[in-house]
């Protein structure tokens, strides 16, 4: 067969060339616009000429901090097809990560939405590779920043070239983005994806055992695309013509809803957090979310009572995912067997409470205390990937070692798999309850405590005990109204039944508000010192 090389210059000349007038409708400052494939293939032309005269050369990184909206989908393909690479940056990380990322990643160019120019403008002294910032705004003329030298982003597309050629000359296992992970200590950890990964990655997106995306979909990603590509749900839809809605900054689950409802949304991603907020949205006000054919949800344990609730609440399909920024992110996804069909109704909710089967493309091992562990459900092992969207190394980062053995991702995440291949995340290695030489799955107690009809959101974490070593602590938040006068002891008596006694939390504590970290996970940390500081550790 052919060798010929994977590039992203393929897909969005696809996109051009079979989809032009498909439709990305991008929601920025000023409101919603709209935006034919043609349109976008040509913007983003002018845009990789536009960076050529500013400088930026092969495998030069080229930063940006942006929300979801059509210029960061442009420059998500106009940044690998001349050959550069795409950092897309977490705005939400602290001052002092930010600056170390553009700094380690060596970026040239800055591409900043106008309302996150504070941000960069504080720490401009401290960055030693950028040589200029280009402005995303919807308004004419550069906004005032003392960020120089600035650029004013429609200024230079407009004296760009929308004919200008894409590489399709470059080496499939060349950078195309990278992305940095928050470590648990130190500085952020950077990954470095490569076109042949991104390709095969959106890909396996269209498979219709896994996320199925297709030309007839229209996509929503939530999940931000400075988050693992927004799961690389941008590359997928580009390629295959989906039509894309791209919900911009500051939303609300209340815009989330309303867009959904107008744009007649098929698929949509995010983090459990976020469809929590939409749940409750959709329990007090109604829309009509028909269109929607699957919700996505990943980056932390879906709660098996807000999956209940879209479904058959809301007759929304609801599809669990797992993955992480080393693996692309799509790892394993929930997909009932023909043959499930027949069984009982709690028995399918089980498993689609676990986060899913390996995609196709993928190995996995699972390793125990003595060697790989059984598939029944019960053994626990950590979960070890390899596959051609699995990174190989964290970018010039010694803490490589740590994570990649023996051509292997150690994920770090402590896992079961039943008969039928399915995974069930138990913890984070670092967020398991260790008690007494046994294992306590936070998870598992968050998710017992969030089937409570009165119960919002509920974290868990372990803290430390002079007999047992570690016991699980659990903070939860009440929903608004009458369900403010549950008790202890009620959510003690719901516990009860589904748990061995020496899995109840020693405590109980009702917290306003779980922290969260940059992408809508719990902060367990944080909390941890918290609930130290309440239960007087
Ligand atoms: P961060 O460390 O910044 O959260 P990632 O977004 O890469 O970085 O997070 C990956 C981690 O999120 C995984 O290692 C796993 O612990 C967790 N995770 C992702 N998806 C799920 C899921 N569906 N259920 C439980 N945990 C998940």
């Amino acid at each position: 067969m052919m060798n010929t090389p994977l590039l992203l210059t393929q897909m969005i000349e696809r996109a051009e060339r079979y989809y032009p007038k498909k439709e990305i409708v991008s929601r920025t400052e000023s409101g919603i616009s709209r935006f034919t494939y043609k349109e976008m293939a040509s913007r983003a032309r002018r845009l990789a000429s536009a960076l050529e005269k500013l400088g930026v050369e092969e495998g030069d990184k080229v930063g940006t901090l942006a929300w979801n909206h059509h210029r960061h989908l442009e420059a998500y393909f106009a940044i690998p097809c001349s050959g550069a690479v795409l950092h897309t940056i977490n705005i939400r990380l602290a001052p002092q990560h930010i600056i170390y990322i553009i700094n380690h990643a060596e970026d040239k160019v800055l591409l900043i939405d106008s309302d996150i120019l504070p941000l960069i403008e504080r720490v401009k002294d401290q960055l030693t590779t950028v040589k200029a910032f280009v402005i995303m705004t919807d308004s004419d003329t550069l906004p005032e920043t003392s960020l120089s030298p600035a650029y004013h982003y429609e200024t230079i597309l407009a004296e760009g070239d929308p004919h200008h050629p894409f590489r399709d000359d470059l080496d499939e296992n060349a950078p195309a983005g990278m992305c940095y992970t928050s470590a648990t200590t130190g500085n952020p950890k950077g990954v470095v994806y490569s076109h042949r990964g991104i390709v095969l990655h959106s890909m396996a997106l269209g498979l219709a055992d896994t996320t199925g995306v297709s030309e007839k979909d229209i996509a929503l990603p939530v999940v931000p695309m400075f988050h693992v590509n927004a799961w690389g749900l941008p590359f997928a839809a580009t390629w295959f013509g989906t039509s894309q809605v791209l919900p911009g900054p500051y939303f609300t689950p209340k815009l989330l809803a309303e867009l959904m409802q107008e744009e007649k949304v098929t698929i949509t991603a995010g983090v459990p957090t976020i469809w929590l907020g939409l749940l409750k949205e959709l329990d007090e006000n109604q829309y009509d979310l028909s269109s929607l054919r699957s919700i996505l949800c990943g980056g932390s344990a879906a709660p098996l009572g807000m999956i209940k609730a879209f479904e058959e609440k809301h007759g929304i399909p609801f599809m669990h995912a797992y993955g992480m920024t080393e693996t692309s992110p799509l790892a394993t996804v929930t997909g009932e067997k023909s043959y499930m069909e027949e069984w009982g109704k709690e028995e399918k909710y089980n498993v689609k409470a676990k986060q899913g089967i390996l995609v196709p493309g993928l190995e996995m091992r699972i390793i125990g205390k003595d060697g790989e562990v059984s598939w029944d459900g019960k053994e626990m092992g950590e979960l070890t990937l390899r596959g051609p969207w699995i990174a190989s190394e964290y970018y010039k980062d010694e803490r490589t070692d740590e994570a990649f053995k023996d051509g292997w991702l150690y994920t770090g995440d402590v896992v079961t798999v039943d008969e039928e291949g399915f995974v069930k995340i138990v913890d984070r290695t670092k967020d398991l309850v260790k008690s007494g030489g046994e294992w306590i799955s936070s998870v598992d107690l968050e998710n017992a405590l969030m089937a409570h009809e009165s119960i919002f959101e509920a974290a868990v974490v372990a803290v430390p005990h002079p007999e047992w070593q570690e016991r699980p602590v659990a903070c939860v938040v009440l929903k608004e109204g009458d369900h403010q006068n549950t008790t202890k002891e009620e959510i003690y008596e719901f516990l009860k039944p589904q748990f061995a006694k020496w899995w109840l939390p020693d405590e109980i504590l009702f917290f306003e508000e779980i922290p969260k970290t940059s992408v809508g996970k719990f902060l367990k940390r944080a909390l941890r010192d918290q609930v130290k500081e309440r239960v007087g550790q």
